[in-house]
């Protein structure tokens, strides 16, 4: 009997598999498309600063949290795994195109101040020397130092091979329910029929965690699909040095840059259920705003587009920890920022499976706060 099961491999299952093979525990995943969901889509920005939006403070200091943990956690996953993160932290920048637009970014140097984070205010000319392929039109902007990226493809690849060498197992294979006794959950029946009993279980399946079968209604976790398009372009000479994040005319665009040459341009947010059919509009938009503030993008190698869908929760926040029914844990909801909290998610989780205490900086995310 394994001590835990986790339903789901993507960014978050993993993050949480490493973490608690690290403490000695049993783990096995079971997903039948490991890391091949919203994690494979992500542009993987670290950018708890540059997205700070009102009435998410407590999800700031979670964010930044994770984002100060990131060096460590790449550097230990990096080394078990053998594999490259893609991770830097050379900085964001966000630009504004107008007057309005410089006036929204005022508001929220403001807002960081309030909250004691200090934030640097660039001219036009400040942000063109930075970053030479910005538009002469750009009239400002701000700089969060210490917000960077990572690839996410490339960190779920150093998840799976971390957790394997670690000895978890990867059941290839969908979780058809969760099965229980007394009132407790004791393991998972996969389509196939087979029977993996742990002593505890994990959803952290994405959106579709919704509705795995075998939990009462009041354990579900209240998530949803948010649909994300996001195009991936190509440079053959150096285009970026950072992330850049643009309001133009009050519509927000990010390009995420890579070490090989990779621009991740996103991403749109709609509310379209599990539909992931990529769209002309959300194409056009993405290119439109990129080429405001970045007219060089016209002429890149254009060599991907796809929609994935983000698991929205009713306060934009995760839910971490146990659930209504006994011995099922939850660990989703994660909306726009399962990258970035992917390792204080895998550390909080993975120190509740071992001591049944959950940490501090976790506490506010319990899914208690969303039950009756
Ligand atoms: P997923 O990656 O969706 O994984 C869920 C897994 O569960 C899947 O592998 C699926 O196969 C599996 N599963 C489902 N049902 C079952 C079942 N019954 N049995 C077994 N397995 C099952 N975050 C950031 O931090 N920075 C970003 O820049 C960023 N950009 C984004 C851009 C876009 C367009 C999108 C869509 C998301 C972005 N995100 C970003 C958000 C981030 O991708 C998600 O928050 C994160 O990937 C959620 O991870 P997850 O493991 O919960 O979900």
């Amino acid at each position: 009997m394994d001590d835990v099961v986790i339903i789901g491999g993507g960014v978050i299952g993993l993050a949480t598999a490493w973490r608690s093979l690290g403490r000695g525990l049993r783990v096995t995943v079971a997903d039948p498309e490991p890391a091949a969901k919203a994690s494979y889509v992500a542009a993987g920005m670290l950018t708890p600063v540059s997205e700070l939006t009102y009435g998410e403070e407590a999800l700031l200091h979670l964010g930044l949290a994770s984002r100060d943990r990131y060096p460590a956690f790449v550097a230990e996953l990096e080394e078990v795994s053998g594999r490259d993160t893609g991770f830097r932290d050379d900085g964001t920048l966000q630009v504004a195109l107008d007057s309005d637009d410089l006036a929204l970014l005022g508001e929220l140097r403001r807002f960081q101040e309030s909250l004691g984070i200090p934030a640097e205010t660039l001219t036009g000319r400040e942000c063109r020397r930075l970053e030479p392929m910005l538009a002469p039109s750009v009239r400002g902007g701000l700089l969060a130092p210490a917000d960077g990226s990572v690839d996410p493809r490339r960190l779920t690849a150093a998840l799976l091979a971390a957790v394997e060498r670690l000895g978890g197992t990867l059941v290839r294979e969908r979780v058809a329910e969760v099965l229980t006794e007394d009132g407790r959950a004791v393991g998972v029946r996969l389509d196939g029929g087979d029977v993996v009993r742990a002593h505890q279980v994990v959803l952290a399946a994405g959106p579709w965690s919704q509705d795995v079968k075998g939990v009462p209604d009041g354990a579900l976790p209240p998530v949803r699909p948010v649909k994300g398009q996001v195009v991936r372009l190509r440079s053959a000479t150096p285009f970026l040095g950072r992330c850049v994040r643009g309001l133009v005319r009050g519509s927000s665009v990010y390009l995420v840059p890579r070490a090989d040459g990779e621009i991740v341009v996103g991403a749109t947010q709609e509310e379209m259920g599990f539909d992931t059919t990529v769209t002309a509009g959300g194409v056009w938009e993405l290119l439109r705003d990129a080429r405001e503030l970045l007219p060089g993008v016209t002429e890149l190698e254009f060599t991907e587009v796809r929609a994935g869908l983000r698991p929205g929760s009713p306060d934009n926040a995760p839910l971490l920890g146990a659930s209504a029914l006994p011995g099922l844990l939850l660990a989703t909801g994660h909306f726009r920022g399962g990258v970035l909290l992917a390792p204080v998610t895998g550390e909080a989780m993975a120190e509740l499976l071992a001591t049944g205490s959950m940490p501090e900086v976790a506490r506010p995310f319990s899914p208690a706060r969303f039950q009756e």
